[in-house]
């Protein structure tokens, strides 16, 4: 095995099926057997952090393996021959899966939700308070309508193997393996990871930039959760007050809007706003942090929702699609107003999540649908500039392309914001 191998793969091949000749495959390890998949799979793979169902999870050590195979059935007198492949990968997870047919176009999901792998909890069958089973989020998801949904337990990976497990079944709502790395000076979201990174600081005051960078840098989502939280003995850590450059260059969105709570709806929009006046460029998203999904009291799962234009209804794209930045927020659910937002600078279109050369005229464009009645609020660097009657025509206004400004919308009614948007910026 070559050295840093993290998973193994076996596929294999074998010739007389039409004369009957079975061959069953199985998979043993160093410590003993990992799995047997009989005839019913022609590929299998074993990680520490997953593995094809009927094979263990754990990891890939070093030491004799063997790849076992069994004939069940030859007929006498014939030769068949079984090709077997055998790959090596340095990452514990194969790229996450992906819903067949979709894309692209504009996804509805939730970014931030919680099963008993960490503080998920629902009534069990007999009524005692237990840990929420994945299975469960993941039909309060169908139920809410949506089309991806991201787990993420606090700093644990032990869900990804329930998510991988779950989304072959689930071929109609794209499961995320994510993570909430919560750390004593701040909590970020994760989408994509490949491997498990550590989530605990070095030091009491050490920066969180140490445990971010690997994983950005490995291609997950990265984005700060509930940044205006309080941070103290009501919720130890749960404020983000550290946003040195270190630490921003690893981060690709804020959470504006967390559960729906009305007095930090604003205050993670202002957050955000602030980090995008500093020269950051950030993906506004939203997460229900549902922890209950039997009860609805509190918090439901997709409200608020995070609607985002991806190629596909996969892993990659909907990470590919958040980096990017063509994305806003439902803040009261998954069947709010619609959104397309652009700006057109010397006739090229900018969308948003893009920048715009400086100078000139932008004009900014907005269709909202399914909003009549409501205020369509244009905001410059963090401030209202104009407001419209939210309309399905498109609505224009022009702002001067000075460097560094950014503009967003937010689309609200009597009792406050319906819809957030995520901005376009002008180069500094
Ligand atoms: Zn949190
Ligand atoms: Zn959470």
């Amino acid at each position: 095995m070559p050295a840093g191998t993290r998973r193994i793969e076996v596929s294999y091949r074998a010739s007389g099926a039409d004369a009957r000749t079975v061959v069953d495959l199985g998979l043993r390890g160093p410590a003993g057997l990992r799995g047997w998949s009989g005839g019913s799979r022609s590929t299998i793979w074993v990680s520490a952090l997953g593995a094809t169902p009927g094979y263990l999870s754990g990891p890939v050590e070093p030491g004799p393996w063997a790849v076992l195979l069994g004939v069940p059935n030859i007929r006498a007198g014939r030769t068949d021959t079984v090709d077997v492949t055998v790959r090596f990968f340095t990452d514990d997870l194969p790229a996450g899966q992906a819903i067949a047919g979709r894309g692209p176009g504009w996804f509805v999901g939730d970014l931030h939700a919680h099963s008993g792998h960490s503080d998920g909890r629902v009534r069990s069958r007999r009524g005692a308070a237990t840990g929420t089973p994945p299975y469960m989020v993941a039909e309060a998801a169908r139920a809410a309508g949506l089309d991806f949904l991201a787990l993420t337990d606090h700093n644990t990976a032990s869900h990804w193997l329930d998510i991988d497990r779950l989304q072959p079944y689930y071929d109609d709502l794209l499961l995320l393996r994510g993570r909430e790395v919560t750390t004593y000076r701040g909590h970020a979201n994760t989408v994509g990871e490949r491997t498990f990174h550590e989530f605990r600081l070095p030091a009491p005051d050490s920066s969180p930039a140490a445990l971010l960078a690997p994983i950005a840098g490995g291609g997950a989502f990265v984005s700060i959760n509930h940044p205006a939280l309080p941070d103290g003995e009501a919720c130890m850590g749960c404020g983000w007050n550290v946003t040195e450059p270190a630490v921003m260059r690893s981060v690709h969105g804020v959470e504006v809007v967390n559960g729906d709570t009305a007095e930090g709806l604003l205050a993670g929009w202002a957050f955000w706003a602030r980090m995008l006046s500093a020269g950051h460029r950030l993906t506004a998203v939203g997460g229900s942090d549902e922890h209950t999904v039997d009860d609805d009291a509190d918090r439901r799962l997709g409200r608020p929702a995070t609607v985002v234009w991806a190629e596909a209804l996969s892993e990659s794209a909907i990470v590919d699609g958040l980096k990017r930045g063509r994305a806003y927020v439902r803040v009261r659910g998954p069947q709010g107003p619609t959104l397309d937002f652009h700006a057109e600078h010397d006739g090229v279109r900018v969308e948003m999540g893009e920048e715009a050369p400086a100078g000139g005229t932008l004009t900014l464009v907005a269709t909202v649908g399914g909003a009549a009645g409501q205020t369509l609020q244009w905001i410059a660097d963090g401030a209202v500039v104009a407001a419209s009657a939210a309309s399905a025509a498109s609505l224009r206004l022009d702002q001067p392309a000075t460097p560094g400004r950014w503009f967003s919308l937010v689309v609200r009614d009597a009792s406050g914001p319906t819809l957030i948007s995520s901005a376009i910026h002008i180069r500094r």
